[in-house]
């Protein structure tokens, strides 16, 4: 029986970037989306591994479907002003 009852946390690295789960790490790659090719440091929260070139990210990101960040990008503020 394989029954989630809870969402993976992810690892302290990503915790300290404000993201707790892999939902949270999911909706920053979609904030990142549009220049996530033109980073230099990318980081998988799940395996908690970084990746210094977009190649390999990419490769993670479709081969895993883990959610890799653009490391460098992820403690910029959102763009996007809400309410
Ligand atoms: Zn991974």
């Amino acid at each position: 029986m394989d029954r989630p009852s809870r969402e993976t946390v992810l690892a302290a690295s990503a915790q300290a970037m404000g993201l707790t789960t892999v939902t949270d790490a999911k909706a920053a790659l979609l904030r990142q989306a549009a220049a996530w090719w033109q980073g230099s440091l990318y980081y998988c929260p799940l395996c908690d591994e970084e990746f210094r070139e977009a190649d390999a990210a990419a490769r993670h990101l479709i081969g895993l479907k883990h959610p890799v960040l653009r490391w460098e990008a992820a403690s910029w503020p959102d763009i996007e002003a809400e309410g």
